[in-house]
């Protein structure tokens, strides 16, 4: 099943499964994922902690342990499948073409070592430059991400940086390779909110000027809401809407973006408490039958207790609700 956009995809993955061997049996933390990314988009993932998007995105880097299983009927990038690509050739495009920068820029940075050795590591690996050509692509990439006196900078170790600059400098690393498709998960998280707007600023002007794609991994409506042309909602590891933003905004069609996007304190204005979405996400050895969210949803019926839906497209987009709200966009 394909959902997404109707041209060759950049990343295509059909019914992606991540499960893991536990003492209660063989779970999956994500099941049955579909969606696809085209060549200079902009997707965003969003859902709450424990909704499998990381999982997802960690499974397409191929950085899932050996303790988990990934399976799927398609998982292709740039025309490659990832599913029968030797292990050393999945290492050259993890890091390469597909880049994945994280929450904690502090914990992925080596403390020990400068943010030069760090970023020229990462240059002299995917471009093969040396010397003097190093040192220069060094500098202008940790100016292209708005570090100042770059070359200063480049003998600073994380801890003299703050946490901003130091996700510009994992942003740096990650473009090294000169990536087709970078995935953000949750990159302004662990920041100040002032940082946080500046870090998804630089991180949209670098995909506009690049035109590479970018997958925006986050818990934040608000942050998909500026940044996104299409949005996927994801929920105890199942994908349970996605549409262009625009429409998934104005006409929600899954009780749980519904939900999500009347949590967002702006749609709140007049109210005197924030609605809230009664309960949390199943964990992964508590998935309840029929639809994974009637615990929390307001419309359920008998039939969402028992029966478990199905992804179905809809209108310009997918849902996995029999009973979705109002008309389709
Ligand atoms: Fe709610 Fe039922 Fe739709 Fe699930 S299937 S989201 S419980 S209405």
């Amino acid at each position: 099943m394909t959902t997404g956009t109707a041209a060759a995809p950049l990343l295509e993955i059909a019914d992606l499964a991540v499960g893991f061997t536990t003492r209660a049996g063989h779970l999956r933390a994500v099941d049955g994922v579909s969606l696809t990314v085209a060549d200079g988009e902009i997707v965003g993932i969003v859902g709450e902690s424990g909704s499998g998007k990381s999982v997802a995105s960690l499974a397409v880097m191929g950085l899932i342990d050996t303790a988990g299983t990934v399976t799927a009927t398609r998982l292709r990038f740039a025309g490659q499948d990832l599913l029968t690509l030797g292990a050393r050739a999945r290492r050259r495009l993890a890091g390469a073409e597909i880049a994945m920068i994280f929450q904690e820029p502090m914990t992925s940075l080596n403390p020990c070592f400068t943010v030069g050795f760090q970023l020229k590591e990462s240059l002299r690996v995917h471009q093969r430059l040396r010397g003097r050509a190093l040192t220069a692509a060094a500098v202008a990439l940790l100016d292209q991400v708005g570090i100042p006196d770059p070359a200063a900078r480049l003998e600073a170790f994380p801890h003299q940086m703050s946490g901003g600059m130091c996700q510009r400098v994992m942003i740096a690393i990650a473009l090294a390779g000169n990536p087709r498709l970078l995935i953000a998960d949750e990159p302004t998280t662990a920041l100040d909110v002032t940082i946080q707007k500046q870090i998804l600023d630089l991180l949209v002007a670098l995909q506009r000027a690049r035109g590479m794609a970018l997958i925006l991994i986050t818990h934040d409506m608000g942050v998909v809401a500026e940044t996104c042309d299409r949005v996927v909602v994801m929920y105890a590891g199942q994908v349970v809407e996605q549409r262009p933003a625009r429409a998934l905004f104005a006409r929600p069609r899954h009780p749980y973006t519904a939900a999500l996007l009347d949590a967002l304190p702006e749609r709140a204005l007049g109210r005197r408490r924030l609605p809230t979405i009664p309960g949390v996400v199943p964990g992964i050895g508590d998935r309840p039958d029929g639809c994974l969210f009637h615990p929390r949803c307001a419309r359920a019926q008998d039939v969402c207790r028992t029966d478990r839906p199905a992804l179905a497209p809809d209108g310009a987009g997918w849902v996995r609700c029999p009973l979705p709200l109002g008309d389709p966009a």
